[in-house]
């Protein structure tokens, strides 16, 4: 995955936030479960679930100009 070399395109920038943005949303969703506002974790996960595919659309529209990784960005199996 990591090369060394990092490719500073849009989709492979998207693909880098993926994680980041994923465990930003876990801390917050648990964090507000952990406030008294009425709502649980248990409420809250769909909320993950629309995170990542709006991480995946951005992805997806991104430009790949000035990839510089082998193969085609944002593809998995590759
Ligand atoms: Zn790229």
């Amino acid at each position: 995955m990591s090369n060394g070399m990092r490719c500073r395109c849009a989709r492979c920038m998207c693909s880098g936030l993926m994680g980041p943005v994923v465990l930003i949303t876990l801390g917050v969703l648990f964090l507000v479960g952990k406030m008294n506002v009425g709502y649980g974790f248990g409420d809250l996960w769909p909320v993950l679930l629309i995170v990542i595919g709006l991480v995946k659309i951005a992805q997806a529209m991104a430009s790949t100009e000035g990839h510089t990784g082998p193969g085609q960005p944002g593809q998995p199996g590759q």
